[in-house]
């Protein structure tokens, strides 16, 4: 029997299971699917309080504030690049909007600055033709390869004994005086004196699965990848007219064109309102787009929803819509902390990230190659990707060329034929 058990591997699920294993805890994440960070794959990455703020969301805000501020040293930590940028919500008009944004940010301890169009051209240069009348700028918020992170956070759980169980979903549970035994649709049975439901878009099934009724509605949402000539270096969200923000794999998400809709996927779009009001509204012309659906699920009134279910085992933490990454360092510190358990003193608190051939100079490359000969067999040349890269990227946990891709190749590159050539190969090797 685990001490707690996870449902969902996707950012809240991965923090809450690396949170834990700094205790003497045993932590399972079951998943349904082959791998973590499923379910968002095309997330914006943006870190960044102020998301929170307007409408203003409580409970996401306690902990999008904390995580906003301790992020730098939590992604430095993990090995995962984060880029303080800065972000800036910028007004076409001159009523109250930056006032109420600088207030809620005062009130929960977010660096906030309200700037007048002027001032605001001068942080960011790529506004000079947007004919912007006032803005918050919000200086501690940055950007971060949202399923690096994810990654990261699964590798640095497992690296310190906590276990995922893959092709796991859980349909059923039932409840002991120890616990629970949550039971998978094929049968798997795993049991936990604790469960904590961090199913994102299934939060509601796996909710119902455990006793408990809790309504999500869902709203579908269609971005684009994009090059924006102006280049702005930090997120900027325009009152009324979307967003930009630059994306740390290479380009730009473009976002977003939102609708309430069912649970399916919806058909990708390119967000062309958005990419329409960009340009008519705050001058900035996205191009080359190419567009990509997603679905999040929300609670009634949109914040984030933390509560203990009938099962006083069970815990919800469901509901972190568009600030998911922003929130989860906090919650899962918060939240594996209020178990009082005795601190390990073994944790292993740093990750590294994957070696990159392409980064290291000729000799480096070659020292490595002779080391690790799969380092001298390249799968691709642009991007530059070795089979060893690739062999690291399974022991990682990839179980698909999706995945690994996702792992190595920067932005909108493409596996080819080769890179999907080799991940059969070595997958058959390790009997994976
Ligand atoms: C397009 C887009 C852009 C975003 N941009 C940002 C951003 O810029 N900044 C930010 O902070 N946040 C952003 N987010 C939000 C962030 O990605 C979400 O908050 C996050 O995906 C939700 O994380 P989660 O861990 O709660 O759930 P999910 O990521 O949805 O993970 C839930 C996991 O649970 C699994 N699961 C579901 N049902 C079951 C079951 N029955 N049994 C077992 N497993 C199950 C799923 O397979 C999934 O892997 C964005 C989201 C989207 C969609």
């Amino acid at each position: 029997m685990y001490d707690v058990c996870i449902i969902g591997g996707g950012v809240l699920g991965c923090a809450v299971a690396r949170e834990l294993s700094r205790y003497s805890l045993s932590v399972a994440v079951v998943e349904a699917a082959d791998d973590v960070c499923c379910a968002e794959p095309a997330a914006g990455g943006i870190v960044c309080a102020a998301r929170t703020l307007a409408p203003f969301r409580p409970a996401a805000a306690k902990y999008a504030a904390t995580g906003e501020k301790m992020f730098r040293a939590y992604a430095a930590a993990l090995g995962v690049p984060y880029m303080q940028t800065g972000c800036m919500t910028a007004f076409f008009d001159d009523a109250d909007g930056a006032r109420m944004l600088a207030v809620n940010a005062r009130r929960c301890g977010v660096g906030c600055t309200e700037l007048t169009g002027e001032e605001a051209v001068a942080v960011e240069p790529a506004l000079a033709s947007a004919h912007i009348l006032r803005a918050a700028y919000f200086p501690n918020a940055g950007v971060v390869d949202a399923c690096a992170f994810v990654y990261a956070l699964r590798r640095n759980a497992e690296r310190n004994g906590a276990e995922f169980i893959f092709g796991f979903t859980l349909s059923s549970a039932e409840f002991t005086a120890d616990g629970a035994s949550l039971r998978s649709s094929s049968g798997e049975v795993v049991e936990a004196r604790r469960v904590v439901n961090c199913a994102g878009n299934g939060g509601g099934q796996v909710a119902r699965a455990l006793g408990d009724f809790i309504y999500i509605s869902h709203r579908s949402g269609n971005y684009a990848y994009a090059d924006v000539p102006s280049r702005p270096s930090m997120p900027v969200f325009f009152e009324r007219a979307g967003y930009v923000s630059p994306d740390p794999r290479g380009g730009y998400f473009v976002g977003a064109d939102t609708a309430d809709c069912a649970r399916t996927v919806p058909e990708v779009t390119g967000a062309p309102d958005a990419r329409r009001a960009l340009r008519d509204r705050a001058g900035l012309s996205a191009e080359n787009a190419a567009g990509y659906a997603d679905v999040r699920a929300l609670m009634r009134g949109g914040d984030l929803y933390e509560a203990c279910g009938k099962s006083p085992c069970v815990l919800h933490l469901l509901g972190a819509g568009a600030f998911g990454i922003t929130v989860a360092p906090a919650l899962a510190t918060a939240y594996a902390r209020s178990l009082r358990a005795e601190k390990r003193a073994d944790f292993l608190p740093v990750e590294r990230g994957i070696v990159r051939a392409a980064a290291l100079s000729a000799a480096e490359r070659n020292a490595l190659a002779s080391r690790e000969p799969l380092y001298a067999n390249v799968v691709m040349t642009d991007p530059y990707v070795t089979e060893g890269e690739i062999a690291e990227a399974i022991a990682r946990g990839a179980r698909s060329v999706r995945g690994a891709a996702r792992r190595l190749l920067p932005g909108r590159a493409e596996p080819d034929a080769r890179f999907a050539e080799a991940f059969g190969r070595l997958t058959e090797r390790e009997g994976i």
